[in-house]
């Protein structure tokens, strides 16, 4: 079965991080392209200053040299909060026939028990946790998905003989890069924060005044 990773996330704005991330998945699961789906209302950060529009525009500049990196704007298209287990669900009847790969950072797994139904997200997706290199604690498995983890190594043979359900953790965490960080940076003028971004996207936000207030 093939498979697509899903990248979901707020990308405010996108960086360098988020982008060595989907190479590294691209590289080591085989996927047949990664979906990058900005949220339109995260349900757990506050709502955004810069709209998702400019959100996704960014995004967009930002993959335009990669044909295995795809815009999707499904979750720019509903109302109210961006629901992970939605956009699962809608991208199952889209694709049945593919295998869906979650992809998220360490701090989002962490934070999973959180999220709306969150004991169903395995039940449309595999999921691969990465490292994040500014977080010292070690990857740990949630209880309720013991039994669930395989070797990252076996993970492409795993995740593509079976639609759903496993999950595997990257330990090579990319650059260390938060857009907390680079909004801030941005806040204040610091120049040094431009080779975290890539280069259209810098020139966008430029243009645009955004992150200055
Ligand atoms: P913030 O700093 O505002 O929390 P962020 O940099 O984490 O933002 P998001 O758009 O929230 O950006 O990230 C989308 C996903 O990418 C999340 O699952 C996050 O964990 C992951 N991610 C972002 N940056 C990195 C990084 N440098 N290393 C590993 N994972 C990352």
């Amino acid at each position: 079965m093939e498979l697509i990773g899903i990248f979901g996330g707020t990308f405010n704005p996108i960086h360098n991080g988020h982008l060595v991330l989907a190479q590294t998945v691209l590289d080591t699961l085989h996927c047949t392209q990664i979906r990058v789906i900005p949220a339109a209302v995260p349900p757990h950060k506050e709502t955004p200053a810069v709209t998702a529009q400019h959100r996704a525009t960014m995004v967009k500049l930002a993959i335009q040299s990669q044909p295995k990196l795809v815009l999707d704007t499904c979750e720019l298209d509903r109302q109210g909060p961006s629901y992970t287990i939605e956009t699962l669900h809608l991208l199952h009847t889209r694709f049945p026939d593919q295998a869906l790969c979650l992809m998220m950072g360490q701090d989002s797994y962490q934070k999973l028990p959180t999220w709306h139904r969150w004991l169903e997200l395995l039940d449309y997706c595999h999921l691969l946790v990465v490292h994040r290199a500014d977080k010292e604690q070690s990857l740990t498995l949630h209880p309720e998905h013991e039994g669930k983890l395989v070797d990252i190594a076996t993970a492409p043979q795993a995740f593509s003989a079976h639609a759903n359900g496993l999950i595997s953790f990257l330990t090579q965490a990319p650059p260390d890069i938060s857009s907390t960080r680079i909004r801030e940076q941005l806040r204040q003028a610091d120049n040094a924060v431009r080779n975290q971004i890539p280069p259209a996207v810098w020139q966008y936000i430029q243009e645009n005044r955004l992150y200055q207030t």
